[in-house]
């Protein structure tokens, strides 16, 4: 009994939702000893969604896995390949099967998007007495998690907030550097997606207009319905912020600048589609560069704000690359002091 109050100690402790993930099913193992425990999230747009393990850990594993944050969709399996869980999360019950291994399957939802189960496989079923234990564990990681995002999310939209930014950036480059090394290294691993991060900045165009013309609380709307298309425009990795007032910002993995500007010209164009209850039709500008080895987040920023900037000059309702820009010298570049490195 002390070592759980310990365990959950510790697990309070964490800030990173993935060390929580991890720290949860390596507690569970602990406390019920199954063939396997493991906690699995749905990603993907409706229709294609699938399963993402963010911590599983079997009998013989001495510490718990997970796949790649930014596993490839296609290559994970589908909703359907799993009833069991699918069951779990559209009753929000604990669903059950008894074989000759035991599947138990506790349902865990969060914020909008963020849907999943904690699965255990036992040789036996769960006794009633680990059930009410489960739930207890299970409800006071919820009610953590609820916390963390309660500090980490922007009350309006749900999105990320600024606050979240930098520790997320940081955590992005140093996977992605990892990632590298491990591509070269280990070949099999095909669920690597090998790519570079992207930073976008966008920005509502005139929207003093839309609070002028039909106040506060519609503009609050649109800002609302906007953090909604970002959400199905862009992928379950894809990080998204609200900034502030109306400026949001993406941090995406992305193969190369053509698909990036992809990405976020599907968001202009749905953008400018849409029909905004009242208001009517609205755009946005975006200006976005390549997050490069030894960025740091203000540097990032500048340049993607600097093709905000030049967006809302030539006539708003654009995509711009900052590096699209400097080469055809519409912009100048500028050094960057990094330490006492001189950056281009
Ligand atoms: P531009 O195309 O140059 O970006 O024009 P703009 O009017 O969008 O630009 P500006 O950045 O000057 O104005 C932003 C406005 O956003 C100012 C303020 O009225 C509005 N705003 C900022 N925060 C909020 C918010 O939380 N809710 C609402 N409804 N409006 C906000
Ligand atoms: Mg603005
Ligand atoms: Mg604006």
């Amino acid at each position: 009994m002390t070592e759980l109050v310990d365990k959950l100690a510790d697990l309070t402790a964490l800030r990173d939702r993935d060390a929580l993930d991890i720290a949860l099913v390596s507690t569970i193992n602990d406390l019920v000893q199954p063939r396997t425990v493991a906690i699995c999230r749905v990603v993907g747009d409706a229709g294609n969604e699938r399963w993402l393990t963010t911590a599983q850990m079997g009998a013989s594993q001495l510490a718990p896995t997970s796949d790649s944050a930014w596993s490839k969709l296609d290559l994970l399996p589908k909703l359907a390949a799993h009833p069991l869980r699918e069951q779990a999360v559209a009753s929000r019950q604990v669903t059950q099967t008894d074989g000759e291994t035991s599947v138990t399957v506790f349902p865990l939802t969060g914020n909008p998007g963020a849907s999943g189960v904690l699965e255990i496989v036992t040789n036996e079923a769960l006794t009633a007495q680990s059930h009410i234990l489960l739930s207890g564990v299970l409800r006071l990681y919820l009610n953590f998690q609820n916390l963390l995002d309660y500090g980490e999310r922007d009350a309006l939209t749900e999105l990320l907030n600024r606050k979240t930014f930098d520790g997320a950036f940081l955590k992005a480059t140093i996977e992605q550097n990892l990632a590298v090394v491990n591509s070269q290294d280990d070949r099999r691993n095909m669920t690597h997606a090998i790519g570079s991060y992207w930073l976008a900045m966008l920005d509502i165009d005139h929207f003093k207009r839309v609070n002028d013309n039909y106040g506060h609380l519609i503009g609050d709307e649109v800002l609302l319905l906007l953090a909604r298309l970002m959400r199905a425009c862009f992928r379950f990795h894809d990080q998204l912020y609200r900034f502030g007032g109306e400026e949001f910002v993406v941090l995406m993995r992305c193969n190369g600048e053509s698909e990036a500007a992809g990405a976020l010209e599907r968001l202009r164009t749905t953008t400018e589609k849409h029909l905004f209850p009242q208001v009517g039709h609205i755009s946005i500008s975006i200006g976005f560069s390549e997050v490069k080895t030894g960025d740091t987040p203000s540097g990032a920023f500048e340049r993607a704000d600097k093709a905000v900037y030049y967006a809302k000059e030539h006539g708003r309702n654009q995509v711009c690359s900052y590096a699209g820009l400097i080469a055809r010298g519409e912009l100048v570049e500028q050094a960057v002091n990094v330490g006492d490195m001189e950056l281009f």
